[in-house]
């Protein structure tokens, strides 16, 4: 299978070379190969965003005007906090020279001649990583002052987060490169218009940085053509909760959904599935029913209401407790609200609230109704797009598990018992109510 991301398992650049590493670069910097043409290749890749908004990577490239004058800054998004997900980790830790390659490359086309490597505050060992690929690309001159004597240069910083969900929202990490609290801001104006330092600026994930050398070298066509229409290319997939074997897999877009889960050797104990949430815990909730014939590609997502996110695929069961489990999401969302909308603010604590009344067995089933208004009434209404990530697990779980819901807040137990573990998950979760 053509890997795009995961191609080699060998952190140095000597491995990195060994498969083609660093030649369009340089093909790049000795003017054998022009930042118009990368940009046009990228546009006809149909490259989109790998971080979970799914963006047009060449047509967002487009908004910088390389040639206005003033500093132009690119941003790599590794900080990678998304519930579920864990694919950049591997980027970062295994093949962190294409990430370099595709964040010169980017900058070049762009204009810009500095770059942040902004990693998530946990992934101290990819930090080191990154760093000591970086000094090694400095040493053989791919990077910093008159690269490979060209007269081109571009400086290249990585910076370690300090554990906040938010600071992964583009406009909050630009806060945080500035040295502020991570604090989404208003858009308009867009990053390419007033970024960081209020200079235009280009913000795109890991993966996505990833994937451009090898699109140069093979082709826009090599990489629409490894996926299926509306959606190019390979996605890593992430795959963890009720399977046999979790693990991280890189796969064609449009793999069916049941050809991704055999690798992952089915579901554990023999069970049925319940439910998946496709692309981290910020997507719709997927029911069994839908997924029949279902594939991973953004065209089937959108036809069951979900979307493939970030790629971080969480399969539940039917032991699962979605009451339990949407209430252990909440209170991440709640902890993880900046604080500066109030219907996040407040809306994520009373949601969390009203769903810890059902599962203490102090509600009835009309708790079920408020807690989706809310949610309903959190959607479009804040700073950034948190609000939606966290409205969309709570409507789409109540929506499609609404008799669940409506069971436990009427009875005071859930409908769901669990009995590999021997006791009802209503006992489970009653140890866990804070
Ligand atoms: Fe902060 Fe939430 Fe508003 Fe985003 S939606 S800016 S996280 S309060």
């Amino acid at each position: 299978m053509n890997k795009v991301c995961l191609r080699v398992n060998d952190p140095g650049l000597e491995a990195y070379q060994a498969i083609g590493g660093y030649q369009v670069w340089q093909r790049l910097v000795s003017g054998e190969l022009s930042a118009e043409v990368v940009l046009e290749e990228i546009k006809a890749s149909k490259l989109q965003g790998r971080g979970g908004a799914g963006f047009m990577t060449g047509i967002k490239w487009g908004f910088m005007n390389r040639d206005a004058p003033g500093d132009k800054y690119l941003v790599c998004n590794s900080d990678e906090g998304e519930p579920g997900t864990c694919k950049d980790t591997l980027i970062l830790r295994h093949n962190p020279h294409q990430l370099l390659e595709g964040i010169l490359i980017c900058a070049y086309v762009i204009g810009a001649k500095v770059a942040y490597n902004y990693l998530r505050g946990e992934y101290i060992r990819e930090f080191n990583q990154c760093e000591h690929a970086l000094a090694e690309a400095t040493k053989a001159g791919l990077v910093g002052e008159n690269i490979l004597n060209s007269g081109i240069s571009i400086q290249v910083h990585h910076l370690l987060g300090a554990g906040s969900y938010i600071v992964g929202e583009e406009t909050a990490m630009m806060e945080s490169i500035e040295g502020k609290r991570a604090m989404p801001r208003n858009k308009p104006p867009f990053p390419a218009q007033k970024g960081l330092w209020g200079k235009a600026t280009t913000i795109n994930n890991t993966e996505t940085l990833a994937s451009v050398p090898i699109i140069i070298e093979r082709g826009g066509d090599w990489f629409r053509g490894l996926g299926v229409e509306n959606s190019a290319g390979t996605k890593i997939f992430c795959v963890s909760g009720h399977v046999n074997k979790p693990g991280v897999f890189e796969l064609p877009m449009g793999t069916p959904f049941t050809e991704l889960l055999e690798r992952c050797g089915g579901v554990r104990y023999g069970r049925s599935i319940k439910a998946v949430i496709p692309g981290g815990t910020s997507m719709r909730v997927i029911p069994a029913k839908h997924l029949e014939g279902l594939t991973m590609d953004h065209d089937a997502m959108r036809k069951v209401n979900s979307s493939i996110g970030s790629g971080g695929v969480i399969i539940m069961d039917d032991s699962t407790c979605m009451v339990s489990a949407l209430t252990h999401m909440m209170r991440f969302y709640h902890d993880e609200s900046c604080g500066q909308c109030t219907p996040c603010r407040e809306g994520s604590g009373w949601i969390l609230q009203m769903l810890q009344r059902i599962l203490k067995g102090q509600a009835s089933s009309g708790l079920v109704g408020q807690i989706h208004d809310v949610a309903k009434k959190i959607e479009g209404k804040t700073i950034c797009a948190f609000g939606e990530a966290m409205s969309w697990p709570v409507t789409s779980f109540i929506e499609h598990f609404y008799d669940e819901f409506a069971h436990f807040a009427e009875h005071g137990q859930s409908l769901v018992h669990d009995p590999a573990k021997g006791f009802s998950w209503h006992e489970h979760v009653n140890r866990n109510v804070e």
